[in-house]
């Protein structure tokens, strides 16, 4: 074992990690970005829907980031009843594998040291007020996943003996969904049934994909507790994927609703990937900062819980915490621990209530039954075309509960 020392290790090199090194990097401090897998964001397992305004929070993005841009929206309810959604925010569909991959380089060059296939299998606090954090030199089978949205994370009880340590005051905990590690400093990271989504993604060759239009599907027998959406990504081709709530989830069954729906959908279609994966829809975790460790991204659940987006969450929290990290560092470069609490204030100030008031929200859609909303979808379908915004959507859906639609409408504001 050797033992390196750092200002702040960030363990996992997806967006949250990522932003977090490059940010903490480019305010001088020496960091070590640390990821499980050989090439960071592949598998890609995620719709890569954004919105602009999500994205130029914490970035421009890059054109090459970019498979298409969409401006419309399209959602059908349970017995079929399509609505077209007008004003749609202008957003993207990006190409993770690209931008995931950027955001490390962009890291590296602002000086952080970024090893691939490096899990961390355990973390701890040393008696000199210092983070030790040990990992495995035979990286994990990266892909294992079973279909039930438990992506393998690293295993903690890995017993392989060749492994290196390093030390740093300050640690990131960035490593998604399952987060095993910030168990090891007393974070409970458990999500209730009702709290995560099992998602099934494919990307599909098809014809029939319209370039600048979102459609989502609704309904138990589609996708139980959750929807089905269908992101074009150009040259016709489009992520096709699925979530369902944990609390009526199977094993393998959202692997199953996504071919069916797929072969039903476009039976001319050609899946070329497959996988699955978690989405948390719970509150963000509190408190964000223990001593000197932050969480950020979906480790910190850091998610809009009504449509699991998590991208424009991560950006920003990445980049939070790193800048908060790096400036609480002293010019002896000692750690003051108190100071990281800026992160959460920060993050409590911007998101916090959004992301509570779409919690609450989650919890009443998830209880609709598949008539109410095919009552919604028939009375707004009766609206003129073009007509109907997302907003408009909400007003009807929460109409018969004042304290729901009064949230509803201010997550519009
Ligand atoms: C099917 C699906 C579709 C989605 N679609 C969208 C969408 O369209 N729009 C949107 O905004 N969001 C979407 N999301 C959510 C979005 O992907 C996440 O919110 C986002 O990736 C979170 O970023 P992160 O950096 O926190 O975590 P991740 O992207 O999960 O990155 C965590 C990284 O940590 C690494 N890691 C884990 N454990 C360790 C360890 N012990 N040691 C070292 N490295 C480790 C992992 O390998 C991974 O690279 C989707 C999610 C899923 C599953």
């Amino acid at each position: 074992m050797s033992n390196k020392k750092y200002d702040i290790i960030v363990v996992g090199a997806g967006p949250a990690g990522a932003c977090a090194a490059m940010s903490a990097a480019s305010a001088g401090r020496r960091v070590l970005l640390l990821e499980r897998k050989p090439v960071p964001g592949v598998p890609v397992r995620c719709g890569e829907g954004i919105g602009h305004q999500g994205m130029t929070l914490s970035f421009e993005p890059r054109p090459e980031w970019i498979k298409s841009t969409v401006t419309r929206a399209r959602m059908f309810s349970p017995s079929g009843i399509g609505v077209e959604i007008g004003n749609v925010d202008k957003s993207y569909i990006l190409d993770r594998e690209r931008m995931d991959a950027d955001l490390v380089r962009m890291a590296a060059e602002a000086g952080a040291e970024f090893r691939a296939s490096s899990p961390v299998v355990w973390a701890e606090e040393t008696s000199s007020n210092q983070y030790k954090v040990t990992c495995s030199n035979t990286p994990n089978n990266i892909n294992t996943n079973n279909g039930t949205g438990t992506n393998n994370s690293a295993d903690i009880n890995n017993t392989d003996n060749t492994k290196t340590e390093f030390e740093a005051a300050c640690l990131i905990l960035a490593d998604g969904v399952e987060s095993r590690l910030a168990r090891c400093f007393g974070w409970n990271t458990a999500l209730r049934l009702a709290d995560i989504e099992t998602a099934a993604f494919a990307r599909i060759e098809t014809a029939g994909i319209e370039g600048d239009c979102c459609t989502f599907y609704t309904g138990s027998a589609v996708a139980p507790g959750g929807y089905l959406w269908v992101f074009p990504r150009g040259n016709g081709v489009a992520n096709v994927g699925l979530g369902v709530i944990g609390s009526r989830c199977r094993a393998g069954l959202p692997k199953e609703l996504l071919l069916d729906f797929i072969k039903r959908t476009y039976p001319e279609g050609r899946v070329t990937d497959l996988h699955c994966g978690g989405v948390p829809v719970a509150k963000w975790v509190r408190p964000l900062v223990r001593g000197g460790v932050m969480l950020v991204g979906d480790a910190a659940r850091q998610v809009n819980a009504i449509n699991g987006a998590g991208l424009a969450y991560s950006f920003y929290a990445g980049q939070l915490a790193g800048t908060v990290a790096a400036k609480a560092f002293r010019s002896d470069g000692g750690l003051r621990r108190k100071a990281l609490s800026a992160y959460q204030r920060e993050w409590a100030k911007v998101f916090g209530k959004q992301q509570e008031r779409s919690f609450a929200l989650k919890e009443f859609i998830m209880s609709a039954d598949d008539a109410f909303l095919d009552k919604i979808a028939d009375s707004l379908s009766k609206e003129p075309s073009g007509k109907v915004s997302y907003l408009r959507v909400f007003m009807r859906t929460f109409s018969s509960r004042p304290l729901l639609l009064f949230k509803a409408f201010k997550l519009f504001r």
